[in-house]
């Protein structure tokens, strides 16, 4: 597939379904009421991050991220692949250190993993010997949770997933859809205030997508917490976010924020989710090119940080 280099014309502001603010930062649809301001549940503050490359030089991955994220918000991410989504997940999951900049987690600094942040990918990681049951009591056990509480959880969250009659299944027994909801089953038992997703629905086909995206938003909705959510998909980053962060390609940075405040359930094929989808792909594409163009010179020369 050749990616377009037509860049799309986003019109007047107050005209189309995407209004940008004047100073071009986050976009707005005027349809719902503003959050109230309270301690961010996680803040990226001028975070980078370089890794060292091949050559021995250091490629900056990440430059001076800074995002806030409210309790209880439902944050997408997007950005062309190589753009630096999964390392800024394992930065706020703990697995990493910032080579500059801090992660706090309710105003307060993380130090490496902690249990209050879990982070789910398509990998899913779930236990092939363990029943979906044993499965979802692994995490709970690692996180120390008496037998009688986990017994209650694993029940509660399997009803939440709809998977309570499966319980004493194995998880090949299951569809892909069905493990993806263990998964998540996993992830919720243990009673994380953050969920992190990397690119978790990428390998589905699109019907169980569809179906795990109404899953999600419910789930969202009753259990209240704060999700990120990384894909390099934009249609589905406005059906389920309240907001989208676009990053750049090589270094990673924030281009450009979106809130997305169209009402809720939403589906894939909404008019108003494509037409968002349309404006924010337009400002993707860009980046998608750049990397492209990267990609295929000869000798890649990444960006590199000078005197790193
Ligand atoms: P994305 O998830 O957006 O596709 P990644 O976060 O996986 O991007 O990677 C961002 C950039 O950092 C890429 O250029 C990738 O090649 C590089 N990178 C990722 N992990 C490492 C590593 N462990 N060592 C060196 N470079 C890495
Ligand atoms: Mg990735």
């Amino acid at each position: 597939m050749t990616a377009s280099p037509q860049t799309f014309f986003h019109g007047d502001p107050g005209a189309g379904r995407l209004a940008r603010s004047k100073n071009g930062g986050v976009a707005t649809l005027p349809l719902r009421e503003p959050r109230p301001t309270t301690t961010p549940k996680v803040s990226l503050q001028e975070i980078s991050l370089s890794y060292k490359a091949a050559n021995g030089k250091r490629l900056l991955a990440l430059d001076k991220i800074s995002l806030q994220v409210q309790p209880g918000e439902f944050l997408c991410i997007v950005g062309p692949s190589g753009c630096g989504k999964s390392t800024l997940l394992h930065l706020i999951a703990g697995l990493h250190n910032p080579t500059s900049g801090q992660v706090l987690v309710d105003d307060k600094p993380i130090a490496g993993t902690g249990t209050d942040r879990i982070l789910i990918f398509q990998e899913l990681g779930l236990f092939p010997w363990l029943t979906v049951k044993e499965n979802v009591e692994f995490g709970m056990k690692m996180k120390g949770i008496p037998k009688a509480q986990r017994n209650e959880q694993i029940d509660y969250y399997l009803r939440l997933v709809h998977l309570a009659q499966f319980k004493d299944s194995y998880t090949h027994q299951l569809s892909g859809g069905m493990r993806q909801r263990v998964a998540l089953a996993r992830a919720l038992a243990t009673e994380p205030d953050v969920l992190l997703m990397d690119e978790p629905f990428a390998a589905l086909d699109a019907q169980t997508r569809d179906l795990l995206h109404d899953e999600l938003e419910r789930l969202w909705a009753e259990t209240g917490r704060t999700i990120i959510f990384v894909t390099h998909n934009v249609r589905e980053a406005v059906r389920l976010g309240d907001r989208v962060a676009l990053l750049s390609f090589r270094p990673g940075r924030v281009k450009r924020e979106y809130k997305i405040d169209l009402p809720r359930p939403r589906h894939l094929e909404d008019f108003d989710v494509a037409a968002s989808a349309r404006e924010i792909l337009g400002d993707l594409r860009e980046e998608i090119n750049r990397s492209l163009a990267e990609e295929y010179q000869e000798g890649v020369k990444p960006h590199v940080e000078p005197g790193a």
